[in-house]
């Protein structure tokens, strides 16, 4: 029987296996693996009673000042930031009006999406925007989306525009974020940004985008959280709504001080550095895994993060063990691995070195090629 959760204990005395993580920062796996010193600053938060208005401002201003916006929220995740977004363009600060969300009843409430902007990130996207109180209202087609045509589908109803920057996002035949930003801004129409997964903390801002909403727990590595980024006003807006919806996405002063302590230390790090340390880790899949037999290796760049290359796994025809074989045998561990995708149509899995460090890609080669060569399956046999 498990001893619960009083220390000392273990994900494996409640059955559960640690996962070495191929799939990047994914809010399914856990989101972020958080430092020691994130880890210290969470705990001396939770030590005391504090006046959490007060300690929102305080972290908030820090946080915005170092990512060059006006102002920042906090809340649970991007996903929040696109309801709590939503609130602040479709109900402002009038307090009757956040009351009465999700039901707007008053115009504008619409909210302009790119029809291939309009994923599901494990939720849909357009959902997040009508618990808001927004209706989302796709424009153009899934593969094309001019300038002319939103420029024409903005209207009197339109409470903002959202763009979506995700590797869901359909992008080909679809205006570039700077020219959705350049109708937005002549028509006086608010751009929101869904920049969850994102590296940039300042490029948005300094595009000039209204707001704009990160997830606390991917590329910043910080506890499960979320920020919005943006003009002064708008942040006001997003504050307003902790007295309506927003007060079920609120988060602890323990996540407030874990958020902030991850931001500064993310902003103090050096993207050359980042970018070093995920090329090393891609060399040790690469080089690992090339002379491994039946094995086909290639590297796929990252459709946005241009710096980010991602290692795809092929099985050859004559090979004993087929790519199914190989997928779930990395799912089943032990230990347990999780590539970034399976693609049995293209013929290919795809290993994510975002989430990786040096000792697990070597864990990663080592279990593909026990697998590969039978002793992985023989050893399960056995257990
Ligand atoms: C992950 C993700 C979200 C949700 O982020 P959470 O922080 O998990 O709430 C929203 N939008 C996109 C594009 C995402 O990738």
């Amino acid at each position: 029987m498990p001893k619960g959760l009083l220390p000392p204990w273990s994900y494996e005395e409640l059955g559960l296996h640690p996962i070495v993580n191929a799939s990047g920062h994914m809010t399914h796996l856990g989101a972020s693996v958080l430092t020691a010193e994130v880890m210290a600053a969470m705990r001396k938060a939770s030590a005391h009673y504090i006046d959490m208005r007060a300690l929102k401002q305080v972290a908030q201003q820090r946080v915005a000042s170092l990512c060059g916006a006006q102002g920042a929220y906090f809340t649970t995740g991007a996903a929040a930031g696109l309801v709590v977004m939503t609130a602040a363009v479709v109900a402002g600060t009038d307090p009757v009006r956040i009351a009465a969300l999700p039901h707007a009843s008053w115009v504008p409430n619409r909210i302009l999406i790119p029809a291939g902007h309009m994923i599901s990130f494990g939720a849909p996207v357009e959902q997040m925007v009508r618990l808001g109180g927004g209706v989302p209202t796709p424009v153009g087609a899934v593969n094309r989306v001019s300038a002319v045509q939103l420029e024409a589908a903005i209207d009197g109803a339109t409470a903002a525009v959202l763009y979506v920057r995700s590797h869901h996002a359909h992008q080909e035949g679809v205006l570039a974020l700077s020219e959705a930003l350049a109708v937005t801004q002549a028509k006086g129409v608010p751009m929101l940004v869904d920049a969850a997964a994102e590296e940039d903390l300042r490029q948005y801002v300094a595009m000039g985008v209204d707001l704009v909403a990160y997830s606390g727990g991917k590329a910043i590595n910080g506890p499960t959280s979320g920020l919005i980024l943006g003009r002064q006003d708008l942040i006001d807006a997003c504050y307003a709504q902790d007295a309506g919806i927003a007060r079920c996405m609120k988060i602890g002063k323990e996540e407030i001080v874990g958020l902030t302590a991850a931001i500064i230390a993310y902003a103090g790090q050096d993207p050359e550095e980042r970018i070093r340390r995920r090329a090393a880790v891609v060399d040790i899949l690469r080089e690992g895994l090339r002379h491994v037999i039946d094995l086909r290796i290639e590297m796929e760049q990252d459709r946005f993060a241009r710096d980010l290359w991602q290692v795809k796994v092929g099985v050859q025809k004559q090979s004993r063990m087929s790519l199914e074989e190989l997928y779930h045998g990395l799912l089943a561990g032990p230990p347990v691995i999780v590539p970034r995708r399976y693609d049995p149509e293209a013929g290919y899995l795809v290993l994510d070195p975002r989430a990786l460090g040096p000792e697990e890609a070597i864990v990663v080669v080592q279990r593909v090629r026990d697998l590969m060569s039978g002793a992985g399956s023989r050893e399960k046999d056995e257990g």
